[in-house]
């Protein structure tokens, strides 16, 4: 067994911790009772996000949990039926919130990581006859983290966003990792292009948490309306909070300066990718185009045994299932420490 002192974290993007800038803008807040919408940083927070996609408002939440299903509680009604993908998020990683909080069903699509067309969700919207459950909402991940990190391509958002707006649907977007899809299309933020990907929704729910590297936070981004029930829906969630400034300043600290930087994520990805290629037992990974590596293993190697070799050489990371692993590059990981890995993982 290898001995090191070499350690880095690839077990997800959550893992990092605010940098002394983001803690000194934390320190700095300016607070206000934010149930009584009195918070200038949150207030500037839910500005800043809905002006960057063309939306009218934003409602700050704990977490990318309670905003994708306090927008999922604000479009349908109970008993309604919601279009999303068999590896989306709010169905498989939000504890059945949607039959428990929206008292809603779900239809899952059979998409390629996640990506579903229009022609899915023409086929999945249920006849108007009262056998059948009101189909009233489609779910989009952009990107798909159980796909992988898996972008949409933008015509396909587009056909499938009008193709359910002409048939009364609404659609929302769990963005967690957006920010990751953005700059992979290489778009910038706050541009006409930004604007338009954001008309494609009815909300939007953005995570702070991830890769921005902020230690709590989610936004949800809507029409005005919209958002105001979604605020009585987050104080009925328990989401409502107070001061809520200190952490809302790291969240306008990451969008300032923690976006342009995703790319070297989404490139740090590749190179952990390529190199594990050369590790016995890993066979290919799916393609990378974000900052999550889904790597395959050779038939017969236990994911579980590679994680624990892996453990040893420094490097954590999750078995994705009996035979892939993942890693999620983030905030945190220094160049030195990409080009270490790299290095054990081609037996260096
Ligand atoms: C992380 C994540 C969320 C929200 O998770 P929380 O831990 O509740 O903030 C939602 N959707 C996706 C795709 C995610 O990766």
């Amino acid at each position: 067994m290898t001995t090191t002192n070499f350690s880095i974290d690839l077990r997800s993007d959550t893992v990092t911790q605010p940098t002394d800038a983001m803690r000194d803008a934390m320190l700095k807040a300016q607070t206000g009772d934010d149930v009584f919408q009195e918070d200038p940083e949150v207030n500037e927070l839910q500005e800043k996000c809905a002006e960057m996609f063309g939306m009218e408002a934003g409602l700050f939440c704990p977490s990318g949990t309670m905003t994708n299903q306090i927008a999922i509680s604000v479009h349908t009604s109970k008993g309604d039926e919601v279009i999303c993908d068999k590896l989306s998020h709010v169905y498989n990683y939000e504890g059945g919130g949607i039959a428990r909080l929206a008292g809603a069903s779900v239809k899952l699509m059979n998409g390629d990581r996640g990506r579903f067309t229009s022609d899915d969700v023409l086929e999945a919207i249920n006849p108007d006859d009262s056998h059948y459950a009101n189909t009233s909402l489609v779910c989009l991940e952009d990107t798909c983290n159980k796909g992988g990190g898996a972008v949409w391509d933008l015509a396909q958002i587009k056909s499938v966003s009008s193709t359910a707006r002409q048939k009364g649907l609404a659609v929302h977007l769990d963005g967690a990792r957006l920010w990751n899809a953005l700059v992979a299309r290489g778009l910038q933020t706050n541009t006409k292009a930004c604007k338009d990907y954001g008309s494609q929704f009815d909300s939007i729910s953005l995570c702070l948490s991830k890769g921005l590297g902020c230690p709590v936070g989610s936004v949800l981004i809507g029409s005005k309306e919209f958002i105001s029930k979604a605020h009585r829906q987050r104080k009925v969630f328990g989401g409502g909070m107070r001061q809520a400034g200190v952490i809302a300043a790291a969240g306008i600290y990451a969008l300032d300066n923690h976006i342009d930087r995703l790319v070297e994520d989404n490139k740090n990805a590749k190179a952990l990718g390529e190199a594990a290629l050369s590790y016995p037992g890993v066979k290919s990974f799916s393609s990378i185009e974000t900052n999550i590596v889904i790597l395959h293993l050779e038939k017969g190697v236990d994911s579980a045994v590679v994680v624990a070799k892996w453990a040893d050489l420094g490097i954590q990371c999750f078995p994705f299932s009996k035979s892939s692993i993942r890693f999620v590059t983030h905030l945190d990981l220094t160049q030195a420490q990409i080009s270490q890995a790299c290095n054990l993982l081609c037996g260096k």
